[in-house]
């Protein structure tokens, strides 16, 4: 007979029963997001921009910004953002090595280099207090990525960013929504640009976006990327007379079928993220006090939040568990039913030969120092950003709650619960880590069972 107390590893029952349904269904598409996607082909204006207009504005009001450009890609979005600061030729970038390679490898084809920080081992974002010695008179900017929806120290980043006259790019692409102790993240640096694909929290389809309250960022973004609206019409003296091709060589403009569904999905966005949060909260307050396993969110009081908790993740203290493997716990977890717990999220992007070793344009040496008066490298290598190295061992994929079902959040609860409770009997045959945790993208979404 099967015991529901014993750990199903073991052959028990597993913890959760039910069928999941859409619990973690995303993003929620009703006839309404269909409607407006059939009328933009049925128009046939996919390659307009009257509908991205609109969505444009109406984002611009969500987070009250003066400006928001739309484009083909979070990818695309960073790249104009960048342009829009000048960072150009021998320029540096501070950011994080734990991101998506897309929060800064656009960089290379500007000319300019990136110079990573380590992050704070909490928020898992940069960590302030490694950026300053990390600036010389080439640095132009610091990326803030706002990792798995928790919002960075944005106080004592722009403090920095002060002092020494640095622009602030946030890439909002994991927190959209979110709050920084009561201000939306992407409206406290210079522009905040952000990815709206289907795996995001905010999720349109292929398409980016960027916000700024300055006129001559918005400007320099239009020329670089957007052409058919590089006219007459731009304020700017200097760019004004070049209107009409992009400076870049891109065309970055948005699939009108993403403006049309974002426009949609902007309308409920509020109103989901909350339920999110609701649900993420109480799964995370039902685990409070287990040894073992931490919340990775901002303190309730602290008037931040988690956005959409994009690709939520649980720190791991090995040590709390008489050194049990993540690796084992999360097998443990899985067997449960809580199919979406792995170790790892991104891998550490400093140590990828494209940082060190490759010459991507055909300038005769790396492109990391194509255009360098230092070797930015130095420094750079394999153990120079410990919190970052050693993320991959101390984080997991949480289930990512779509609603707030409490029965059937504390079935994922439970299985935690047992696990832990009953954790010395899986360090007999603990295997230890393999090595190699983590993925080059984030792929919570893919470990959603269908
Ligand atoms: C997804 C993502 C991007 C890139 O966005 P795309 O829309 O996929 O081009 C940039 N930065 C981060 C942190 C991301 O997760």
């Amino acid at each position: 007979m099967k015991n529901a107390d014993e750990l199903a590893l073991f052959g028990g029952i597993p913890a959760v029963t039910s069928d999941h349904h859409d619990l973690f269904k995303w993003p929620i598409i009703t006839e309404e997001d269909e409607t407006a996607a059939i009328e933009v082909l049925r128009k046939g204006s996919m390659s307009g921009i009257d509908e991205t207009l609109l969505f444009e504005k109406e984002f611009a009001a969500w987070l009250q910004m003066d400006y928001a450009l739309g484009f083909s890609s979070g990818t695309a979005s960073i790249h104009a953002a960048m342009y829009a600061c000048s960072i150009g030729i021998g320029d540096e970038v501070i950011c994080p090595s734990m991101t998506y390679w897309a929060s800064l490898l656009q960089v290379y084809s500007l000319g300019g280099t990136p110079v990573f920080a380590d992050i704070d081992p909490v928020s898992l974002c940069i960590d302030p207090i490694d950026i300053e010695h990390r600036i010389t008179e080439r640095t132009k900017a610091i990326i803030v990525v706002h990792y798995m929806g928790h919002p960075a120290d944005m106080d004592r980043i722009m403090d920095i960013a002060k002092k020494h006259n640095l622009k602030v790019i946030e890439d909002v692409s994991h927190a959209h929504g979110g709050l920084y102790k009561g201000r939306k993240v992407g409206t406290i640096g210079d522009i905040g640009a952000m990815s709206l694909m289907s795996g995001k929290s905010f999720a349109i389809g292929e398409g980016g976006i960027f916000v700024t309250n300055n006129q001559e960022y918005y400007e320099r973004a239009v020329a670089f990327g957007h052409y058919e609206r590089f006219s007459a019409n731009i304020h700017s003296e200097e760019l004004r007379p070049f209107a009409g091709l992009p400076f870049g060589g891109y065309k970055y403009r948005m699939h009108q079928v993403s403006s049309a569904v974002g426009r949609v999905q902007l309308k409920y966005y509020d109103q989901r993220m909350a339920e999110i949060d609701k649900a993420m909260n109480y799964f995370w307050d039902q685990l409070e006090g287990l040894p073992g396993i931490r919340p990775h969110r901002p303190a309730k009081d602290s008037g931040s939040t988690m956005g959409g908790w994009y690709a939520a993740h649980g720190f791991y203290l090995s040590d709390e568990l008489d050194g049990l493997s993540i690796t084992r716990f999360c097998e443990a977890i899985r067997a449960e039913g809580a199919v979406a717990c792995a170790p790892g999220c991104n891998l550490p992007l400093h140590v990828h030969a494209l940082f060190h070793e490759v010459d991507v344009y055909g300038h005769g040496r790396p492109t990391r120092i194509a255009h360098s008066l230092r070797d930015v490298r130095q420094g750079q290598g394999a153990g120079s950003l410990p919190v970052t190295e050693s993320l991959n061992a101390r984080v997991y994929h949480i289930p990512w709650f779509k609603h707030n079902r409490r029965e059937m959040i504390e079935e994922y609860a439970l299985a935690f619960r047992k696990v832990i409770g009953q954790y010395r009997k899986l360090l007999k045959d603990d295997p230890g880590n393999p090595p190699g945790a983590g993925g080059w993208n984030l792929s919570a979404h893919a470990l959603v069972p269908r």
